[in-house]
């Protein structure tokens, strides 16, 4: 079997050249490539998706996170509760703004914010919680807003990994007082370069992030807040809406894919496997297994790695190093052990290979590739005298 490659954007592209090439080419005739009617017909078709009122077009998922924080004024002083393991994005823009990520530890089998621990995590300038959707997988938002509520802090969803992903049926980015998205082309709803998107009912909020992503003129020329320059571009926002009649097929495949993964591995001694949680639909971005065998450490998996790259199975790890552990994060202090199960599990996760196009026979090749290098590196192990 070829190399199958922990993910592939050319296999997608190739289904969809005619129309991506004919709609960039109507957007290069058109003279409008910045702003303009096909923007905002993305803008008008991404909201109706979400199921919110509004949507601002940005350039980047990190933009988005930034002009949300920037929206709601959050800056020096103010505490910005959320993850250790995601992106650093997330946290980087709160830190941006001039505000303190507090980080709460982690939740074993989904991967995202133990709601446990938020509450005793809120002091007198937290501000905001930031969530995220990690691999796809949707938080729990009921609890979470109720959570919110009661504290008076505003929610922002980074909803990076998650486009379409939904709690009690419910597209995440439509909960929290704002929603954060990424086109990054390796992203669910990936553009052909970078942009992102802001969701939000709230209209002041919109009119606010729409002054923010252009320099802060409400006319050309006068500006009355110091923005940025954030703008999804034309021939980007031509190329999802594309896509966006795909997103849904494309994410019913991811799940198909993570169902034969799940019922295959879940019969393998010494890996724990995700599986959507009762009440969320996930997107699966990312299949990502921990390796809970005997000794499991970032050594194990590096040997599982090997051996896996040996049978043509590409891997990935998301992520190595947990944001507080994170040198640029070291002056926080957060002593070793504080944060246990993210400590764990970021020595422990496997991300096997996850797109659409991943064919059953590549999937089975990806189990049976798990199931004999462990075999192999644990009975090595286990067999070497300390
Ligand atoms: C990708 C990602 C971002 C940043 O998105 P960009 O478009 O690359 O700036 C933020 N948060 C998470 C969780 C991500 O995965």
């Amino acid at each position: 079997m070829n190399y199958i490659p922990p993910l592939d954007l050319t296999q997608q592209y190739q289904t969809l050249e005619p129309d991506i090439r004919q709609a960039v080419t109507d957007v290069l005739a058109s003279g409008r490539y910045i702003n303009g009617p096909v923007v905002q017909t993305f803008e008008q078709q991404f909201a109706a998706y979400i199921g919110t009122a509004d949507c601002i077009g940005c350039n980047s998922g990190t933009d988005a996170l930034l002009l949300a924080l920037r929206a709601y004024d959050i800056g020096p002083g103010d505490e910005v509760i959320t993850t250790p393991f995601t992106f650093i994005a997330t946290a980087e823009m709160i830190s941006a703004v001039g505000a303190t990520p507090v980080f709460v530890d982690i939740d074993a089998q989904t991967y995202n914010l133990d709601l446990n621990q938020v509450a005793a995590a809120i002091t007198d300038r937290t501000k905001a919680i930031m969530p995220v959707h990690l691999f796809g997988q949707p938080v729990d938002m009921t609890r979470l807003m109720a959570i919110a509520q009661a504290h008076g802090l505003i929610v922002i969803e980074d909803c990076a990994q998650a486009t379409g992903a939904t709690w009690q049926g419910q597209k995440v980015g439509s909960f929290g007082h704002v929603g954060c998205f990424s086109f990054y082309p390796t992203k669910n709803l990936g553009a052909c370069g970078d942009g992102g998107a802001v969701t939000t009912s709230d209209g002041a909020i919109a009119e606010k992030i729409r002054l923010l992503r252009n320099h802060g003129q409400p006319q050309t020329y006068c500006h009355t807040v110091v923005g940025i320059n954030s703008r999804l571009d034309a021939i980007q926002a031509a190329i999802l809406t594309i896509k966006l009649g795909y997103l849904d097929s494309w994410n019913a495949q991811r799940q198909a894919i993570a169902d034969r993964y799940y019922s295959a591995l879940s019969q393998i001694d010494g890996v724990d496997p995700p599986r959507a949680i009762a009440g969320g639909q996930a997107v699966w971005h990312q299949y990502t297994l921990r390796l809970t065998a005997k000794a499991a450490d970032s050594d194990l998996r590096q040997a599982i790695r090997q051996q896996l790259q040996a049978q043509g199975i590409g891997s990935m790890i998301y992520y190595p190093i947990p944001l507080h552990q994170q040198p640029v994060y070291a002056a926080l202090g957060y002593p070793a052990g504080q944060l246990p199960v993210v400590e764990q599990v970021a020595q422990q996760v496997l991300s096997l290979p996850m797109f659409p196009e991943l064919t059953p026979a590549q999937q089975d090749h990806v189990v049976s590739g798990v199931r004999s290098a462990l075999a192999d590196v644990v009975t090595q192990v286990l067999k070497t005298p300390a």
